[in-house]
Formats: structure tokens, C-alpha cells, sequence
């Protein structure tokens, strides 16, 4: 992408050699994600010309010194967060918001600021450290996490990103059990992995909420026990679900960003209930909710980044339990493109119809 806006072009581009402790990883497979998409549009800032892509999975081909946590050859997925170890957030087990990382994301380069990319002798810029919309990638070996070879590359894409970021934010971030009562508000790539976790849980009931009813349908075919069509605004919606409901579910997981699908989130949940916010707002957004609710109901607001996913740990147990037919992650999958067709990723992604679009590489 030369600029935000768009569009995204295919080009030739220089690699340079992975610096220590990076990875070069010749790419098999990369998710098309919305926030690829709030790159193009802005909502995101993004340092350009940039490489976007941050769902991927492929082969090790190359390693710079002092690296340990992989080898040439091993097949990984891909983390958009590594982290530094040695931070305020890291030494208390928080890496996903390691605050050596954060900053370091927005130069648009690795984790010492600079890019590996670049034409002509100009610099090009990382997308979250990975750029997976390309045959090739070095990243930090942090973002490198091994999966069995015999797991698809489109499934491992997809635990880097969408995967992780529902599931953990019902598994980590919210700690859903059995018997709570759960909804999914937008039904995108992360909120259907946030529902498959629900029901690998045994939540119930478990109520999908969106604007588009084939979103619905699938919901209900991965597990939803109930369905509410937004209904226009944030409380008629909310009323629809505290009503299939019997007054309200325990965590309403938020996927979309828009603050009034989060307030819709927040007034979906029952006395000591929790929003539990994944989407990515706008930056300045505000979100309005009703105070006195908050003491009264002990309501709560759960923010959650990656999951609050630990990759190498939730990484495996996602494909573990993908393997036992527990969590059917290639069911998001719905198009298959080649790479020089990402554009048209978004569209489908736009359009409704699509779950995830994988590129094949
Ligand atoms: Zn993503
Ligand atoms: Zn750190």
C-alpha cells in the first residue's frame, strides 16, 4: 500500500537479511483481517509505503544471531506481539501489552524501530512486525511460534490473529465457564472464533448479534442457541438480547469497534455482567454508558488486546483442540484467493458473504 487509501498494489521489494534475533519466513498462507482494512481507511495510522498482513503462518528459511526459539525449517504461525522481557508489563506476564512493543509497532518497523524492507534504497515499513500479504517476511523470533507440520498453513494463519483474539478474549480475558450466559456481538472473523469458544466451553445460551442475517445463519450452524438482527439502536438491541436472555447474559464479547455496538454490548449484561471490548475504535472515539448501572449492577467493561493471548502457550492449545474437532476453526474459512488478489479479499469482506479470506502463497 503506497498510501493510506490505498490501493494495495503487487511489487518487487528488497529483503534485507534477518538482524538478531529476527527470522526470515517464507510465507504459506495469510488471513485478510479488519484491521488490514482500518490501515486502508485510516482508522489506524500507519507509516507507509507499508506491507500489510498480520494473520500468517509459513516455513523458517533463515535466522539471525542469538536466535534459539526456532530453527530453519520449522513451520510456525505468526504473533503481531512479541514482546521484551524486560518491561514494567512484561516482568507482570502482561506481554501482550508489552510497552517496548507498542511504540515500536507504530514506527512501522521491528522491534529496534527499522525496516528490513525497502525498493530502490527507500525504506518500505512492517504492518505489525509481520507483513504477511507477501511471500516473504523477517520478523522478531518472538512472533515465531512452532506448530506440527501436519497443520494447515490456513488454519495456523488464522490462531495468529482472528483466532486468538476471539478465543482468548472468552478463555483469558473474560474466563467464561460453563453454564454462563454469553453473547457475540458482530460476527466477523473474530467474533464467530470468540462464539466457537464459547460453545467449547459450554456456555448457554450463547445469542449472535448482527446486521446481516447470513451472519446469523452461521452463527447458529457453528453453536449460537439465539440470534438478535440489530434492531437500529443500541438499546432496543441490548432489550432484544437481555429478552432471549431471561434478563441478560454474564459476558457480552464486542467485536466490531463502534461505539454503539459497544454500548448495545454494555447494556446486554446482567447484574455483575461484563462487556468484554475486542474491536478496535476509531482513535478519539468516546462511548457513553449509564453510570449508575456500574455500582448498581456491578457491571463491568473488559478491555481486551490479542486475547489477552500468550502465543506459545494458546497458540497450541487452539490447534490442539482444532484437532480434536473441539474448535472448528477452517469452518471461518470461507474464500481461498491467490496474493495478488488482497484487494479483492477486502471486498468480499466487505460485501457480508464472506467469513475469513486466507491468500494463498
Ligand atoms: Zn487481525
Ligand atoms: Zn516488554
Amino acid at each position: 500500500m503506497e498510501q493510506t487509501g490505498g490501493p494495495l498494489t503487487v511489487c518487487e521489494l528488497e529483503l534485507a537479511p534477518p538482524g538478531r534475533e529476527e527470522v526470515l519466513v517464507r510465507l504459506r498462507a495469510s488471513g485478510v483481517c479488519h484491521s488490514d482494512y482500518n490501515a486502508v481507511d485510516g482508522t489506524s495510522e500507519t507509516v507507509c509505503p507499508a506491507v500489510l498482513g498480520h494473520e500468517g503462518a509459513g516455513v523458517v528459511e533463515a535466522m539471525g544471531a542469538d536466535v534459539t526459539r526456532v530453527a530453519v525449517g520449522d513451520h510456525v504461525a505468526l504473533s503481531w506481539t512479541p514482546w521484551c522481557g524486560n518491561c514494567e508489563e512484561c516482568s507482570r506476564e502482561l506481554t501482550q501489552l508489552c510497552s517496548t512493543v507498542w511504540p515500536a509497532m507504530g514506527t512501522g518497523g521491528l522491534m529496534d524501530g527499522t525496516p528490513r524492507l525497502s525498493r530502490d534504497g527507500e525504506s518500505v515499513y512492517h504492518y505489525s512486525f509481520l507483513s504477511t500479504f507477501a511471500d516473504a517476511c523477517v520478523v522478531p523470533e518472538r512472533s515465531c511460534v512452532p506448530i506440527a507440520e501436519d497443520t494447515p498453513f490456513d488454519v495456523a494463519a488464522l490462531v495468529g490473529c482472528a483466532v486468538s483474539t476471539g478465543t482468548g478474549a472468552v478463555w483469558r480475558t473474560a474466563g467464561v465457564r460453563a453454564g454462563d450466559r454469553v453473547a457475540i456481538v458482530g460476527c466477523g472473523g473474530v467474533g464467530l472464533s470468540a462464539l466457537l469458544a464459547a460453545v467449547a466451553v459450554g456456555a448457554e445460551p450463547i445469542v449472535a448479534v448482527d446486521t446481516a442475517p447470513q451472519k446469523l445463519d452461521v452463527a447458529r450452524s457453528l453453536g449460537a442457541t439465539d440470534t438478535v438482527e440489530w434492531r437500529g439502536s443500541a438499546e432496543a438491541t441490548a432489550e432484544a438480547v437481555r429478552k432471549v436472555t431471561g434478563g441478560g447474559v454474564d459476558y457480552a464479547i464486542e467485536a466490531t469497534g463502534r461505539p454503539e455496538v459497544m454500548e448495545a454490548a454494555f447494556l446486554s449484561t446482567r447484574a455483575r455482567g461484563a462487556a468484554v471490548l475486542i474491536g478496535i475504535p476509531r482513535e478519539g472515539s468516546e462511548l457513553t454508558i449509564p453510570a449508575l448501572t456500574i455500582p448498581r449492577m456491578e457491571r463491568r467493561v473488559l478491555g481486551s488486546i490479542y486475547g489477552s493471548t500468550k502465543p506459545e502457550r494458546d497458540f497450541a492449545h487452539a490447534l490442539d483442540l482444532y484437532r480434536d474437532g473441539r474448535l472448528p476453526i477452517d469452518r471461518l474459512i470461507s474464500h481461498r484467493l491467490p496474493l495478488e488478489q488482497a484487494e479483492r479479499g477486502f471486498e468480499l469482506m466487505h460485501s457480508g458473504d464472506a467469513l475469513r479470506v486466507v491468500l494463498e502463497i
